[in-house]
């Protein structure tokens, strides 16, 4: 997606860059379609000198278990939003990220862009995700991360329904495009700062190289590195 769509995307969906994670949107609820407000997130509270990290597009045999052990080494939580059907392929995996303190939380069944898709099957996606998740992991998800940032301000409601909020990111290093190990730690360090939800994957080897540094320099600068569900809180409580 291009950076000008995101932004647009973001305007709409009532985030903004400094907008805080526990902001209510403007727009009330449309009454009958949906009780509560889907809530959006791009960034989390600009106090504190606090930042969250997040992976996507896991669990991935042989990565994951490499991100895992570098936090341990640094006592740090992060959020894993995890692909149901990867999910259900490696659930001993999933269930190790629980069972280290980590955050879980939902990215779809199969990672196709949702923007595109009818109400059900974008349903459909998040509902499988959730069940996958809670059956390995006993933790039922209360965030959401669209795979592409590709959602649509309309299909709040599909989400908020399961109770799910939807959280985008701040820092985009572009790890899945495999740019080298160097060149992911350096975006990811010149773009944090205090609120920042930086994007990561847990999928290719670059990025397990990478986040020894990533981690280090983070810690270097002074930033606490914040357990997701203490930063940005639950959407709907
Ligand atoms: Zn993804």
């Amino acid at each position: 997606m291009r950076r000008n769509e995101f932004l647009r995307l973001l305007a709409m969906a009532g985030a903004g860059t400094i907008t805080p994670a526990f902001a209510q949107p403007a727009n009330p609820a449309i009454e009958g379609e949906s009780e509560i407000n889907p809530h959006f997130i791009n960034s989390g509270p600009g106090f504190g000198n606090r930042l969250a990290l997040t992976f996507d597009d896991g669990p991935t045999p042989g990565i994951t278990e490499r991100v895992l052990t570098e936090l341990s080494k640094r006592n740090l939580r992060a959020t894993f939003f995890l692909i149901g059907a990867k999910v259900d392929a490696a659930p001993h995996l999933a269930r190790r990220l629980v069972d280290e303190g980590h955050d879980v939380a939902n990215h779809s069944y199969t990672h196709p862009r949702l923007a595109g898709m009818s109400d059900s099957s974008v349903e459909q996606q998040l509902a499988r995700t959730q069940e996958s998740i809670t059956r390995a992991t006993g933790v039922t998800p209360v965030w959401f991360r669209p795979p592409y940032g590709a959602f649509r301000r309309e299909q709040g409601p599909i989400a908020s329904k399961m109770g799910l909020g939807v959280a985008y990111w701040s820092v985009d290093p572009k790890d899945w495009s495999q740019p080298g190990s160097s060149a992911i730690t350096q975006r990811v360090l010149s773009a944090s700062q205090p609120g920042s939800i930086i994007l990561l994957h847990d999928l290719h080897p670059q990025t397990a190289d990478a986040v020894p540094a990533i981690f280090d320099g983070l810690l270097e600068r002074a930033f606490t590195i914040t357990p997701f569900h203490s930063f940005v809180g639950q959407p709907y409580v």
